[in-house]
């Protein structure tokens, strides 16, 4: 490793023009008695003052880690995540991705697999396209424990040395992932919705939004392997399964001094009540600010009850407090990849657009016939969704027999 980083201002040039104030995303730095003061519990070293600064008066030097040897590192790897030996849906998203990545690179896919007795799980995973299963059966990783969960993970990653490592971006894998990489040095970008190999380099490009979604970026590890990324969910498709493809299987040892854990499950209390989850809905109604009034989402409940769907919302309906943000959909809310989605007056703004517009079917209601949300629907409705959710919900119920 290089030596720290490290941000200074030199007094000398710095002359208090604010330049880097304006400059700094992060509100790190303030002008007093024209000289620039830099917060450093505040700054990330992004580097936008120095480029902003025409003084030159700001010194940044930035440590960069390496990995010795980058052509030691091969094949892409995805963890399986399981909850009590079911493999959740994102891994098969984790699986349909990677392979296009390791087809590209001429590179194996593997998927790596913690639990107790899950060694049977394997042929699923070859199915949606791995070719190598690392399993690391021991009654000791029967759930999910950060400390075992990383250091197995960390021991493998050091032993076979992967190129690539996804991870789903849910709050298993945002909290192991990010264990492993510091462990082993390496780049981890967190929450990507889009992943590609640049042709020339051969590295990972991984776009993620940020600065509240305003931008998308796109980030390297040119310097350290593996290059880690946690993926967001539903923005993938799933890998098919395939009973025909074939793959190995290899167990892993797994040293006991690897599975000490100073937390432990006492209980798994399921969710309970009726609530479809939004990420995971075949069907969802979704309200905006067209809805007009909190108590106008009861209609769309209605709706979603008869049809079994889950209740979405936009931002907009968010920020007046009609529903929680857990139900906004959107740049900075969820994505979701349902059969059918009902966005109810909805105008359909870019940053909805981005979490629902894998739908299959798009239903539109929107009193506005040149509402941005028809470009997208796969059927449209001009009127009032006041009036025409429960038309919808009635007859529904009649089909239904409900
Ligand atoms: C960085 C950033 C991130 C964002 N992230 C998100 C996000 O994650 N999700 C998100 O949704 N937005 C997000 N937004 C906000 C987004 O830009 C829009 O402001 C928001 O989606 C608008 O919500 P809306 O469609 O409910 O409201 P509006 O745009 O106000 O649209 C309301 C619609 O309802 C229609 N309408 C009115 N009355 C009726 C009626 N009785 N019947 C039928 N139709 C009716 C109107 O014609 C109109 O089209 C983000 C914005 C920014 C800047």
């Amino acid at each position: 490793m290089a030596a720290e980083s490290s941000i200074r201002i030199i007094e000398d040039k710095c002359v208090g023009c604010k330049l880097c104030v304006k400059a700094c995303p992060f509100g790190a730095i303030a002008v007093e008695d024209q000289l620039a003061q830099i917060d450093l519990l505040k700054c990330t070293l992004c580097g936008a003052c120095v480029e902003a600064c025409r003084f030159d008066a700001i010194d940044l030097k930035k440590a960069v880690e390496t990995t010795a040897d980058l052509s030691q590192y091969h094949d892409v790897w995805v963890f399986v995540e399981q909850v009590d030996g079911h493999i959740e849906s994102i891994t098969h998203e984790l699986l349909g991705e990677g392979r296009k990545l390791a087809d590209q690179l001429g590179m194996k896919l593997c998927a790596v697999l913690l639990g107790s007795g899950i060694g049977k799980q394997s042929a699923e995973l070859i199915a949606r396209g791995a070719d190598r299963v690392y399993v690391a059966d021991r009654p000791e990783l029967a759930y999910f424990q950060d400390e075992p969960y990383a250091a197995v993970l960390t021991d493998l990653v050091r032993r076979h040395k992967p190129a690539i490592f996804l991870c789903g971006a849910t709050t298993i894998g945002r909290s192991l992932v990010s264990r492993v990489a510091v462990a082993v040095r390496t780049g981890l970008t967190a929450d990507c919705t889009g992943l590609a190999i640049d042709p020339e380099t051969r590295n990972l490009l991984q776009t993620r939004p940020a600065f509240g979604g305003n931008i998308m970026a796109t980030i390297i590890s040119p310097a350290t392997r593996p290059q880690m990324a946690t993926v967001r969910h539903k923005v993938m498709k799933e890998a098919v399964a395939d009973p025909s493809r074939t793959g190995e299987t290899v167990v892993e040892a797994v040293a006991d001094a690897l599975l000490k854990s100073r937390t432990r499950r006492l209980n798994l209390v399921a969710e309970t009540g009726n609530v479809v989850k939004l990420a995971e809905a075949d069907i969802i109604v979704s309200g905006g600010r067209g809805m007009q009034k909190p108590e106008n989402f009861s209609l769309l409940q209605d709706l979603a009850s008869v049809i079994g769907a889950a209740v979405g919302a936009s931002r907009a309906a968010v920020d007046a407090n009609w529903m929680p943000y857990s139900h906004q959909v959107g740049q900075t809310g969820k994505t979701v990849c349902p059969k059918i989605y009902f966005a109810c007056g909805i105008s359909g703004q870019i940053q909805h657009l981005v979490g629902m517009s894998a739908a299959d079917i798009i239903v539109a209601i929107n009193k506005d016939p040149d509402a941005p949300i028809f470009k997208v629907a796969t059927y449209g409705i001009v009127g009032d969704a006041l009036k025409i959710v429960p038309m919808l919900t009635a007859e529904f119920r009649k089909m239904l027999g409900k």
